[in-house]
């Protein structure tokens, strides 16, 4: 027999060897039944939340949200730089002028202008009388819209309504809304004025996005302390019965909550792992039962599994 001398890098994932990844063969009803029942049951529910979550949510970055939006960058820029509002962000803009343009339009588009979306409200009614807590890589603050607790939210990444000096030469953030509303109004040929353009305080440099891009990110008070607050809740969880609820994590930051989440299942045996992803639901078989892996649109399933829980809590289901 010949040997197989094919690698796939999924092999080299979380310990968790290729060949265990499923894509379950459980019929759509019946993954929302057993999802129902576990949240049900659990006490603690930690929510890992990434990109996707806000994609299917309807802050999609592509397509004719991007294009109705930044039409004046994409002519100013070139469609070949401007694909998406992720590339976008990346642009290198030459003058603080223009890279307080976008980001001031890129902000309120994502972060200030919308409501709290129903998929993040509906999510919040399935777990706001569990003890739960939210890890996530969002920055759009949809969580905090919900009404999910301050106290029970680590937004790792950052938070697309925050500012920092662009060295990260002192650990502090600025809340830029104000400065972003005025931005707003006054940006031509996407550029805002340069009185406009905020300086570091401190140092005197330029300001930059609270968003982790480089090693100058800046991890403040309120970071460490939520950081913290996640700590406490792991080490409750280690004893409890809980869901691991995750939501649209794929394979650009997996270190934050996709890996982590699989080893925490592999360590503790009381735990069940609700994989929601479009296209990456694919869960570790040996996980048994206690995994489930929902494929698909990820706002209908939420709804689902909301109305399968409202409908037990009003007796109505059959
Ligand atoms: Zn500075």
């Amino acid at each position: 027999m010949k040997k197989k001398s094919n690698r796939n890098w999924t092999q080299f994932l979380s310990g968790v060897p290729a060949r265990d990844y499923v894509f379950q063969d459980i019929p759509y009803e019946e993954q929302i039944k057993r999802a129902a029942a576990l949240i049900e049951d659990a006490e603690m529910v930690l929510i890992g939340a990434g990109a996707g979550a806000s994609a299917a949510a309807g802050l999609t970055y592509s397509g004719q949200r991007f294009t109705d939006n930044f039409s004046e960058f994409i002519e100013k820029y070139g469609s070949k730089y401007m694909t998406d509002m992720y590339a976008a962000g990346f642009y290198p803009f030459p003058t603080q002028e223009t890279k307080w343009g976008y980001w001031s339009k890129h902000s309120m588009l994502n972060r200030f202008l919308p409501p709290a979306l129903p998929l993040y409200q509906q999510l919040y009614e399935l777990v706001k009388e569990k003890d739960y807590f939210v890890l996530t890589t969002n920055v759009d603050h949809q969580f905090h819209k919900a009404g999910f607790s301050v106290e029970r939210i680590f937004a790792t990444q950052g938070d697309y309504g925050n500012i920092q000096c662009e060295k990260g030469c002192h650990q502090k953030i600025y809340d830029a809304e104000a400065l972003f509303y005025r931005m707003d109004g006054a940006r031509k040929d996407c550029r805002v004025p340069s009185d406009m353009v905020p300086k570091c305080p401190v140092c005197g440099g330029n300001m930059t996005m609270h968003l982790r891009c480089d090693q100058y990110f800046v991890e403040d008070e309120n970071w460490h302390e939520a950081a913290g607050r996640y700590g406490d809740f792991l080490q409750k969880l280690a004893k409890k019965k809980g869901v691991l609820l995750e939501l649209g994590v794929g394979f650009n930051t997996p270190t934050i909550i996709r890996f982590p989440f699989e080893k925490m299942m592999r360590d503790n045996g009381n735990l069940s792992l609700l994989r929601f992803n479009l296209k990456e639901a694919f869960v570790p078989e040996s996980f048994g039962t206690r995994a489930i892996g929902i494929d698909g649109d990820m706002a209908r399933a939420v709804s689902d599994l909301y109305n399968q829980l409202e409908g037990k809590a009003c007796g109505r289901n059959e």
